[in-house]
Order: C-alpha cells, then structure tokens, then sequence
C-alpha cells in the first residue's frame, strides 16, 4: 500500500496553504501564529520550492537559488520566523564582473556603485547621484508604463556599458529585462543597494529545516507528497479543497486558502476559468510567465581548495559585446553567473568547494527535445561551462570530481511551475493575484509575481501581506478558532 501522506490530517482546517516556496512556508507561519489552524500542502517530497538542494555522494551539497538577496532578508526572517534563522544571514564578500566592456570588483553597494561610476565610467557626480535618488523614491504605486530602458536613457543616454552594470545582476535575481517598468527595477535594485548581497550561511538545507521546526512548533500540520488537485466552491465562496496524497483522495474544509502555486496554474487548473468574470480571465490570459534557467553544478575534489580572494563569491561573466535580453536567453550562451561556494558556506559540514554556474533560459528552446538529444545538450551544457569556466579556475576539469545540470525541464519537474518559470510571472501577474479574493471570497495567492515579489526576499515578503489579509478575512467572518484565541491571550499574559 502507498503511504497516505494525509492519514493525520483532520477534516477541516481555517486556512488551507498550497505550495512550501518560501511565500508559501512564510504564510503559513504567520497565520499558525496568528491562532489559525493550517494545513501546509507541498506536492514534492521536500519543503522549499525553488528554496531548495540537492545531495551527491562525496559529501557535495549543491544549493539552487541560493547566490545572493538583499538585507532585507535579515528583518524578514527576524519579525517572521526567528532570531536564529536571521543570525545566519551574511554578506558575500565580493562581486564580480567580467566582460568585454569591464572588469570590477564591488562590495555591491550604493557608496561602491557610486565611487566606481564616477571614476572608473567617467559619469558627472550629479548624474549619479539623481540616477540613484531616483531608483530609491521609487514605489510600486508610481508610473508603471515607464520601462527600465527608458530611465537608463533619461541618465545615462548611450552608455551600453553602464546599464550592463547597472542591469545584469537585477536580470539574474529576478529575470527582468529593460522592457520590464523602471519600478520593478528601481525597488529592487534599491533593495540591494542598500548594504549589498548577503546569503545564508549554512546553506538551503539547514533554513528549511529551521523552518519546519518552526512551522511545527506553531502547530502547522505539514503534508508532503500532497498535490493539491481542485478548489471545490460555495456561493462563490472557498469551501474544501481536494488533494491527492500518491493515490488517495482527500477532501479537506477550510474557510480560506493561500495558494503558492504558479498564479496561472491556480486559476486555470485548481479553480476553473468557468469560476471567474470575463474580465479577470482576459486579464489572467494576458499575464505572461517569467523566463526559465539553466544551470551547472560542479564539485571540486576533496583536497581541491578555491580562494575566495581570487574568485569572488559571485562572478557575472559574459563573452557577449553587448547587454541585450536575447543573448541571455539564447542557448548559444554568453553569460553565465558563477556562485562559488567555499567551506565558510556550511561551516558545520564536511569543508567542500564548489561553483553553480547559472544562465537565463527558454523553457521552449528544452521542453520538447527527444530524450536523446536532450540528454546530450544537458552534455554539452555542462562541457561548454567548463570550457568557460578554465580562464578563472585553471584546470578546472582535472579539478572537480561531479558535474551535472539542470534544465527549464528540470524546474517544470520539482515545482510544478509551468514552463519551469524561475521567477513566476511578469510583472502583470500582480494585480491579477492582488485581485483574486475579489472574485472568490477566500482564495488567495502568494508567490513569485511581477518581479517585486519574487526572489528570496519578495516572495517571503508577499506570504507576509497576504497572510495578514487572509487573517483580517478570517476575523472579519468570525471564525477565529478557540485555540487561536485562548493562545492570543496566553501570550498577552507572558
Ligand atoms: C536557478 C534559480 C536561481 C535563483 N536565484 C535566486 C537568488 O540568488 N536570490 C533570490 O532571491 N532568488 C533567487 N531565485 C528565485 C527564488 O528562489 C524564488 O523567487 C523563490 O524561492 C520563489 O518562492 P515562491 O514562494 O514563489 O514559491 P516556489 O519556490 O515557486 O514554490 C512553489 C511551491 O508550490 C508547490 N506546488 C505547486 N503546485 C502545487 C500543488 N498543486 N499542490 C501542492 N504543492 C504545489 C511547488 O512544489 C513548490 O514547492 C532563483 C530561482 C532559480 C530557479
């Protein structure tokens, strides 16, 4: 018999969260906290969505998205989870970039930009200043047809190699390109500007395990290997949702739920377009999905050490003359961004070097390759990264011991995402999600959209917002659970 993932579950929970990605985990969190009594539903077999890591003999643990995110993160983790989680948070020690327009070191940082801007790029202080007071008074209620293109002419009119600078590592962060509004640019780059790149030390596995204890300690019941299949409806209302636990069928009440799965794939497969106006479907239909990616991973040999000092922790590279969104989604590869990881990262295992070289991608240009030559570009992938990788890390093939990659496939595979979207969707997909429970009372989406609030930090910033929302909702209604009450004023006691 299948293990039935849901066995302990009870029949009836206030809010029911779809999907572990940090919006997801954050969410649920919060609303455990709250008083509420919650369900967590994750259709892999490990918590995190893209958050996450995978294991290789030898004592190699390769994380996925876990290159860099802005201070933030340390207020975030502090206020919403615990003052352990944030204590982990670090800054990297050093930014690259290498291209054939320059080569920099930056501690990634506004004074940083700024010094290199005005004397290694030759720009006048004021321009400078005003690009950089621009990019921070920018919020998302202001002018959105305004696109990042246009604000770099406004500044810096013709200097290709300024907005390379200013541009490449927002476009690897978030997927933007310069025809997304200059708001999603400016608030993110903003963001981290404001101290620089910071990471988690310790590295994806031992955050997401910090996590569950949370969760657990707050009373989250957590389900695993659970696919959330369809929203079941009431007077245009949530009433139940129907999971499937590898084989069984469950169906669980709930007066609300937060769903972290891909925006489109809430609509369209677990409610219904049928369920929705005319309108908001249109405006569903036009809401496009972020780009995909590719990426290498390769261990060094045990006794093979890498220098921080010589590498940096993050290399942007690019043989490309030009910045241009084409070449970085082109499977002709021109820019890769290399996260090297030294043994500072997870002090507490086995001392390990390794790089994840990550690039841009088409889930097209992947999705229906037969299996054959599918395998043999993942192949190719992984020697053309090598063959890029020996200028900074000489010999590097006699050097490393696993290489392996992954694809958009691979992405589609783990989170369901569709077309294995890194970053959800474009920056449309806001107000779409934002406008959700006014057509269904109850539902609610949380997760990467429209840029803002995708990445580490926005998505665990919008599981905040809406769990707040969902929490206003449930109160509104009443239905505020004795335990969360009688715990409410528990605390108010201490
Ligand atoms: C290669 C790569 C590199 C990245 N690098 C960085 C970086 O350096 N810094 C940074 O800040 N961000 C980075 N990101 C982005 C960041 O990881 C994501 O934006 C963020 O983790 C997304 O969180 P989320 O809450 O939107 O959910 P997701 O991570 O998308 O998770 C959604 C979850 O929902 C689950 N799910 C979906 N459908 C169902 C269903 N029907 N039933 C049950 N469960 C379901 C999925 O399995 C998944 O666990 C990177 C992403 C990628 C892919």
């Amino acid at each position: 018999m299948p293990k039935d993932f849901l066995k302990d579950a009870k029949s009836r929970y206030d809010v029911v969260v779809i999907g572990s990605g940090l919006a997801g985990l954050t969410a649920a969190n919060i609303l455990a906290r709250q008083g509420r009594s919650v369900l967590l539903l994750e259709q892999h077999y490990k918590l995190g969505g893209m958050a996450t890591w995978f294991k290789r003999p030898g004592g190699h643990i390769f994380d996925i998205s876990l290159h860099g995110f802005p201070y933030g993160m340390v207020k975030s983790c502090r206020r919403y989870w615990s003052k352990e989680i944030a204590d982990s948070i670090v800054q990297l020690d050093g930014v690259r970039f290498d291209n054939p327009m320059f080569s920099l070191w930056t501690s990634f940082t506004r004074e940083d930009f700024t010094k290199q801007l005005i004397e290694k790029f030759d720009v006048e202080p004021e321009r400078v200043h005003a690009f950089f007071d621009k990019a921070r008074g920018m919020n998302f209620y202001d002018d959105q047809s305004t696109t990042t293109r246009e604000l770099f002419d406004e500044f810096f009119p013709g200097r290709e190699d300024v907005i390379r600078l200013l541009m490449e590592p927002i476009t690897y962060a978030n997927g933007s390109t310069l025809e997304d509004p200059a708001i999603s640019y400016g608030i993110v780059f903003s963001n981290f500007m404001s101290k620089g790149v910071f990471t988690f030390q310790g590295g994806t596995d031992k955050l997401i395990k910090q996590m569950e204890q949370e969760l657990r300690k707050n009373g989250v019941t957590i389900a695993i290997n659970c696919d959330a299949e369809k929203i079941n409806l009431k007077n245009g209302a949530v009433e139940s949702i129907e999971v499937n636990a590898k084989g069984a069928t469950h169906t669980i009440d709930c007066d609300a739920i937060v769903s972290n799965a891909n925006l489109r794939q809430t609509i369209f497969r677990l409610v219904g377009e049928d369920k929705f106006d005319d309108a908001f479907i249109d405006d569903a239909r036009a809401v496009r999905l972020n780009n995909s990616s590719t990426q290498v991973y390769m261990a060094m040999a045990e006794d093979e050490r890498l220098e921080v000092s010589e590498l940096g922790d993050l290399l942007f590279s690019s043989t490309a003359p030009y910045f241009r969104t084409e070449a970085l989604l082109s499977r002709d590869i021109t820019s890769r961004t290399y996260s090297f990881y030294y043994p500072k990262t997870r002090p507490e295992g086995r001392p390990r070097c390794l790089i994840v070289s990550s690039t841009n991608a088409r889930y097209e240009d992947w999705a229906d390759l037969p299996e054959e030559e599918y395998q043999a570009s993942k192949q190719d992938l992984c020697e053309t990264t090598l063959d890029a990788l020996e200028q900074y890390v000489p010999n590097v093939r006699e050097r490393v011991v696993h290489v392996e990659a992954s694809t958009p496939r691979t992405f589609k595979h783990y989170t369901a995402h569709i077309a294995g979207a890194s970053f959800g969707t474009k920056f449309e997909g806001l107000a779409v999600s934002r406008a959700l429970p006014q057509q269904i009372t109850g539902l609610y989406h949380a997760g990467s959209v429209g840029i803002i609030m995708s990445g580490w930090l926005g998505a665990m910033n919008y599981g905040v917002i809406v769990a707040n929302e969902v929490d206003n909702q449930l109160m509104n209604a009443g239905s505020r659970s004795t335990a969360g009450v009688e715990q409410e004023l528990a605390s108010k006691g201490d």
